[in-house]
C-alpha cells in the first residue's frame, strides 16, 4: 500500500483513545491496528473482543478496566488516574473501548482528566454499535420508505425508570437505537406505547452483533420484551425500534451462506 500514515505509531507519554468497534476485528480502523501494534500498555473495557486484543504485541501490558452492569471493576476516577500515571511514566498508552469512544463510552470524561493534567492525547473513532450491529443484522438505520431520522439513546435505568424524552422517541418515520436497553426493555416498550407509538411497531434486539455468536430477535413493541426473555438474550444487546426492522427478513446476510443456507 502506498499510503504513508507517518503519525500512526504511538508516541511515548501520549494516550490514544481508540474505538475497537462492536466485536469483529475486521471492523477496526487501520489506524487502530497500527496503534495497537506499537502499544506499551492497553487499558481495555469489557466490550473489547479477544480478537481485537490479538493485535497487541506479545509484551504489551494488558489492564482490564471492566465495567459490567452494576459491577464496576475499576471506578471511573481510578481509570482516569491510571491513564495519567501511565502516560507520565512515558508509556505508549492505548485506552481501548468497544464501539466508538465518543458514543456512550465516557471517552470525553477521560479526556477531560488528561487535558486537566496536561497529558497529550489523540482520539481514533470506531464503528459504533448502532451502525456495526445494524449492518450485521441487515437492518438499514435509514431508508427512504421507512425512516428519515435516526436517534441514538441510552436505555440505562436510573431508579427503575429510563429518563428519556419519550415524545421525541415516538415520532413517525424515524429509527430509535437504544444502547444499554436490555434490562429496561419492558419499561421502555411500555412508555413508547403510552406516548403514542403503535403497539405493532417492529423492534429488533441484537445480541453480540458482528460476532459469530450474534443473535437477532424481532417482534413488536407489544411482544418483544416477552420474546427476548424467552430467548434469554444477554448483554451486550442493542435494541432497534422502527419500521426499518421489517427489512431484516429480506436483508439478513451474516451467518448465511451465499446459497441461503445457515453456515
Ligand atoms: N461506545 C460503545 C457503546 C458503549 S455502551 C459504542 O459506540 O458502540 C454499551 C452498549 O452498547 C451495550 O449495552 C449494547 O447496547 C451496545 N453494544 C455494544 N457492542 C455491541 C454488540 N456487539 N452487540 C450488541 N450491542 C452492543
Amino acid at each position: 500500500m502506498s499510503t504513508q500514515l507517518t503519525t500512526s505509531s504511538p508516541k511515548p507519554g501520549c494516550v490514544y483513545l481508540v474505538g475497537a468497534g462492536p466485536g469483529d476485528a475486521e471492523l477496526l480502523t487501520l489506524r487502530a491496528v497500527r496503534l495497537l501494534q506499537g502499544a506499551d500498555v492497553v487499558v481495555y473495557d469489557n466490550l473489547v473482543s479477544q480478537q481485537v486484543l490479538e493485535f497487541l504485541p506479545a509484551l504489551a501490558q494488558r489492564i482490564f478496566a471492566g465495567k459490567r452492569r452494576n459491577e464496576h471493576t475499576m471506578r471511573q476516577e481510578q481509570i482516569n488516574a491510571l491513564l495519567v500515571k501511565l502516560a507520565r511514566e512515558g508509556k505508549r498508552v492505548i485506552r481501548l473501548k468497544g464501539g466508538d469512544p465518543f458514543i456512550f463510552g465516557r471517552g470525553g470524561e477521560e479526556l477531560q482528566t488528561l487535558a486537566a493534567h496536561g497529558v497529550p492525547f489523540e482520539v481514533v473513532p470506531g464503528v459504533t454499535a448502532a451502525s456495526g450491529v445494524a449492518s450485521y443484522a441487515g437492518i438499514p438505520l435509514t431508508h427512504r420508505d421507512h425512516a428519515q431520522t435516526c436517534l441514538f439513546v441510552t436505555g440505562h435505568l436510573k431508579d427503575g425508570t429510563a429518563d428519556l424524552d419519550w415524545p421525541s422517541l415516538v415520532r413517525p418515520n424515524q429509527t430509535v437505537v437504544i444502547y444499554m436497553g436490555l434490562s429496561g426493555l419492558p419499561i421502555i416498550c411500555g412508555e413508547l406505547i403510552a406516548h403514542g407509538a403503535p403497539a405493532d411497531l417492529p423492534v429488533a434486539v441484537v445480541q453480540d452483533g458482528s460476532a459469530l455468536s450474534q443473535r437477532v430477535v424481532t417482534g413488536t413493541l407489544d411482544d418483544i420484551a416477552q420474546k427476548v426473555k424467552a430467548a434469554q438474550l444477554k448483554s451486550p444487546s442493542l435494541t432497534i425500534v422502527g419500521n426499518v426492522v421489517r427489512l431484516h427478513a429480506e436483508l439478513s446476510w451474516f451467518g448465511i451462506s451465499p446459497q441461503g443456507l445457515a453456515s
